[in-house]
């Protein structure tokens, strides 16, 4: 058993239910088994397989499949238990939780002594649209057969326009990956990107919209900056200019909605990581991941590299909260970089400031990088050294 500073197991077999297996929960769930091996752990999540989310985009490379990993295989690698649930996230519930230390899944009665809630971000909700398809779509089908289905509909000999909105991090990651899809299947096509504001990858330094744009230039693909979309009908899309207010249609055979994800369940939580209702923390009730706002000097972006971090922390807290000193640790992770991928030999991002604007093959280099450590993790090796 590995050595955790300020963590003196007790007797008692430590029960802790964690619910949600995104790069949270498994973060967490790895740093659990690996200082507390005989930790009576259940993981709960309404799916079957972990999806690397960060990798979606490459769904136009490589099946699905590729991104996911059940959770039956990886609860036998770091042994817990698996419940295939939903749990209803209602902050009022969790106090009655902290008082209770049991939860009712699938019916049954499972006791806790910590609960770590991970659920992440919700998803937008939208109506299904003949002609229109957005990032849930992608997480159960992969990009190349979505695309190659929804454009075999119409006539092949045809020009095909293809309208992706949103030019946030993952709109941009799609843009371009669709961009070499349409490419490599010879696809006659007429790619162009929407985007309700001025400047693309608005939360990062200004070279990457500069960077951006320039590529598009290069590989013409049409852009709208200002202008909102408001619905797809009959092979046309319907978008209003923001400033003038004016409203137009373009041509569109397929519109893709990468317009962000909403909040919707977001919990408070102090700077161990402890969730606080009312101003008062639950003691054994943590949260971790992009549902989470801590109350800290670290990072609460909504990106996977503070989900580890803030995984990693919790599960650590867990630990020693559990043992005699009760000594926690707070969270003060500071973002280390971002990469956004341009298609499969190109990318953007900052790296230790973000002053410091990288392109090209190193970017993607490091990209790779900081991916293949999350990957390591789920097979049991921890390269992360902050
Ligand atoms: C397309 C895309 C690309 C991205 N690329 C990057 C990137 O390159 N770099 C980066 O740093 N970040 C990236 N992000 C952001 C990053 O993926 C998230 O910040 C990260 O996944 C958050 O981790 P999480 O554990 O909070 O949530 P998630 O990873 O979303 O996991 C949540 C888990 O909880 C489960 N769950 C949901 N509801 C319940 C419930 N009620 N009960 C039980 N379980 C539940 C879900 O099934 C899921 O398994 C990207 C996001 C997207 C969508």
């Amino acid at each position: 058993m590995a050595f955790l500073p300020f963590y003196i197991p007790k007797q008692k077999r430590l029960k802790v239910v964690i619910a949600g297996g995104g790069y949270a929960g498994m973060a967490a769930l790895t740093v659990l088994s690996r200082y507390a091996p005989d930790a009576d752990i259940t993981l709960v999540d309404p799916h079957a397989q972990h999806l690397k989310i960060t990798h979606l985009h490459e769904s136009f490379r490589y099946p699905l499949s590729d991104l996911q990993v059940s959770f039956t295989d990886l609860a036998k690698r770091f042994d817990f238990r698996y419940i295939q649930a939903k749990l209803p996230m209602e902050k009022d519930a969790l106090q009655q939780c902290q008082s209770d230390k049991y939860l009712v899944v699938n019916e049954e009665v499972v006791h806790f002594d910590y609960l770590l809630i991970t659920p992440g971000c919700g998803n937008r909700d939208y109506e299904s649209v003949e002609g229109v398809l957005s990032l849930q779509d992608f997480m159960t089908t992969s990009g190349s057969d979505l695309l190659s289905n929804s454009l075999t509909k119409q006539d092949a000999d045809s020009e095909q326009t293809v309208t992706v909105v949103g030019g946030g991090a993952t709109g941009i990651q799609f843009l371009f990956e669709i961009k070499q899809f349409l490419h490599r299947r010879r696809i006659k096509s007429k790619l162009r990107l929407i985007h309700s504001r001025e400047r693309l990858l608005e939360q990062f330094p200004t070279g990457f919209h500069t960077y951006v744009e320039s590529r598009l230039r290069d590989l013409d693909i049409e852009f709208y900056p200002n202008t909102y979309y408001q619905n797809q009908q009959d092979n046309k899309i319907f978008l209003q200019n923001k400033q003038t207010k004016e409203k137009f249609e373009l041509p569109s055979d397929l519109s893709l909605l990468f317009l962000g994800k909403k909040q919707e369940n977001l919990f408070e939580a102090n700077c161990f990581g402890q969730v606080v209702i009312d101003c008062k923390p639950l003691a054994n009730i943590f949260v971790a991941g992009d549902c989470s706002h801590y109350n800290s000097i670290g990072s609460n972006s909504l990106s996977a590299q503070s989900a580890v971090r803030k995984g990693k922390l919790v599960a650590r807290n867990i630990l020693r909260h559990s043992s005699i000193l009760h000594l926690l640790e707070p969270y003060l992770h500071q973002e280390l970089g971002y990469v956004v991928s341009l298609g499969h030999a190109d990318a953007v991002g900052w790296l230790a400031s973000q002053g410091n604007v990288i392109s090209g093959m190193p970017a993607l280099a490091i990209k790779e990088l900081v991916e293949s450590q999350f990957d390591l993790l789920l097979m049991g090796i921890d390269t992360y050294v902050v």
